[in-house]
């Protein structure tokens, strides 16, 4: 077993690490932290596998990124230097933006890994289930059945919950495929993303269930022992904003993030400071509570939080 620590240079003035642990001949995992500056479970978890993978890692190579955006770290922000969302920049441009060049040496660094595997390691809101999310092959062409399912392979790995993400249009307009997971499975990478929270904090128990997640994932490759997680067995489902909120008010959920509904079951609703009910929030169709807003009070047409709706 090695462990090699480098710094990748992503633009001028901006160094980041990489640490790489290798145990022999194998598949390498590749696994990310911190892209959005204040999601720092993935940081948190990357340190904690940077302690851990010398006595667990049994084949392979495992190399960590545990932050990709330390200006954002510090400023606590989602956001790049630049003020872009660099999650939205991949595979990124050496001569464009500060954003787009960072994503470039991220990209041609992990790239060179020859990855079997791309885990990117996110964090949704205070009050959230921990979720594994698959991308759309929507440049794949006759290789986006297999892609999509090896990515699929990936999620139901995890043991958490599984989402999709935006059908094919919206996915394209959302930029999604320039996320750095959506880049790698469009380049024939396997790649999900995993979403623990909550953001700006290091969680202990979101950090332990990305670490049990990230464990099954290289489990499943056969370079560590499994931990016998469970797989995911529910329902296809996409992830979906919530329904809007018509009224201000203080929004109250009925149902914890992870629970299931049913269609036009009510999931909460919005009420003044003197019970008066201004809106009632019903479920569009059958699903399962992702994430709640992270503000008791909510401003009117305002989403009241994400849910994963089921998808045939
Ligand atoms: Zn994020």
């Amino acid at each position: 077993m090695t462990r090699t620590s480098r710094m990748l240079s992503l633009y001028r003035g901006c160094r980041v690490p990489v640490l790489t642990h290798t145990a022999g001949p194998g598949p390498t995992g590749v696994i990310a932290g911190n892209m959005h500056g204040d999601e720092t479970t993935g940081l948190a978890t990357c340190l904690r596998l940077d302690t851990q993978l010398p006595s667990i890692l049994r084949r392979g190579k495992v190399v960590l990124y545990p932050s990709l955006n330390p200006d954002g770290l510090r400023a606590m922000t989602r956001y790049f230097s630049d003020g872009v969302d660099l999650n939205r920049c991949f595979p990124g441009d050496d001569s464009g933006s500060i954003s787009s060049q960072a994503a470039h040496h991220i990209w041609t660094d992990m790239m060179g890994q020859q990855p079997a595997a791309v885990l990117d390691l996110h964090a949704d809101s205070a009050d959230a289930a921990p979720y594994a999310l698959v991308d759309r092959g929507v440049r794949l062409g006759p290789d986006r059945q297999p892609l999509e399912d090896a990515a699929l392979g990936l999620a139901q790995a995890t043991g958490l919950l599984v989402l999709w993400e935006d059908p094919d249009a919206e996915y394209i307009r959302y930029g999604m495929e320039h996320s750095l997971s959506g880049a790698m499975l469009n380049h024939r990478i396997p790649a999900i993303t995993i979403e623990a929270g909550p953001r700006r904090m290091v969680a202990h128990g979101a950090v332990s269930t990305v670490i049990r997640a990230v464990g099954e994932v290289l489990a499943s490759f056969d370079m560590m022992d499994p931990m016998s997680t469970t797989r995911w067995q529910g329902p296809r489902l996409r992830r979906c904003a919530a329904p809007t909120a018509q009224s201000a008010g203080v929004f109250v959920p009925d149902f914890a993030p992870g629970a299931f509904f049913d269609a036009g079951e009510q999931i909460g609703s919005v009420l003044g400071t003197s019970g008066a009910v201004l809106d009632r929030i019903f479920a569009p169709m059958a699903g399962c509570v992702i994430s709640w807003a992270e503000c008791g009070w909510i401003s009117g047409r305002t989403a009241v939080g994400t849910l994963g709706l089921e998808e045939n």
